[in-house]
């Protein structure tokens, strides 16, 4: 049997360790997969908790070390795009890079809609982000992706997650994924290495940011009847602490939920 192939698309440096930091420490929902992760905008100049760190150089190749260390941690081949964020190409503060507007007014939008059709190429599945709290280029890497990749699977992207109730992230998955349905992983026992490999990315993730991401995850519970499966181990009782992946049946059934 040949080996499944699965790509992660990463906006920035440390989004996957944020969403997919628990599916990836478990390891038992993409056991036997390779994984491949691609971030898209990696030159930048924002650094909270490095403030040593002076320009874009020194801060990008800080961030691009710590991703390098996450994903040697969880097996994953990374590449990059050579795309700078947000603040380095005119967008004018942090405010203004969460402000509705449609990705086409992006000027990159359309080079990452032929960066993430190219990188898909190949691969048997795809995780994306869902655009939660709408970072501007979260959602242009969500639409990237829907445009490219009908099958792929979409991860609610936090840190933002943990600013919305259980009702407003499942409004928000049925408005931009229409007819999607979503399933739980139980990452209780992840939660932990999780952390660990969060505070990795030391400059951006301090142990206050955690809270919300702990939070998230123990609050988390989408409405659909289906989002969880009984385990034959613990009955049919709900997870302690969860993440979510939304997407078509199909695209599910390829990820090895318990039950
Ligand atoms: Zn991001």
């Amino acid at each position: 049997m040949t080996t499944r192939r699965v790509l992660i698309l990463s906006p920035h440096s440390d989004d996957t360790a944020f969403s997919l930091g628990g599916l990836l420490a478990k390891g038992s929902t993409l056991r036997g997969w390779q994984k491949h992760q691609l971030t898209l905008f990696v030159r930048s100049c924002h650094a909270p908790y490095a403030p040593e760190l002076h320009g874009a150089d020194a801060i990008t190749a800080a961030r691009c070390r710590e991703d390098e260390v996450f994903c040697a941690r969880h097996d994953i081949a990374l590449r990059r795009l050579d795309f700078a964020e947000t603040l380095l190409r005119g967008y004018p503060s942090i405010a203004s890079i969460f402000v509705l507007r449609e990705p086409e007014e992006d000027a990159l939008f359309e080079l990452a809609c032929v960066a993430v059709a190219q990188a898909a190429a190949g691969f048997d599945l795809v995780l994306a982000p869902m655009g939660i709290g709408g970072h501007i280029e979260h959602v242009m890497v969500r639409e990237a992706c829907r445009r490219a990749c009908p099958n792929a699977l979409y991860y609610e992207d936090l840190p933002y997650a943990g600013d919305f109730s259980n009702q407003a992230l499942d409004r928000f998955a049925a408005s931009r994924l229409p007819n999607a349905r979503c399933r739980c992983i139980d990452v209780a026992s992840a939660l932990d290495a999780k952390a660990t490999g969060l505070l990795g990315y030391a400059s951006q993730v301090v142990e206050n940011d955690l809270a919300k991401v702990t939070a998230y995850s123990r609050s988390r519970r989408p409405a659909a009847m289906h989002a969880w499966r009984r385990q034959p181990d613990v009955g049919d009782a709900y997870p302690s602490a969860v993440e979510v992946l939304w997407g078509t049946d199909s695209a599910l059934a390829m990820l090895d939920f318990p039950g």
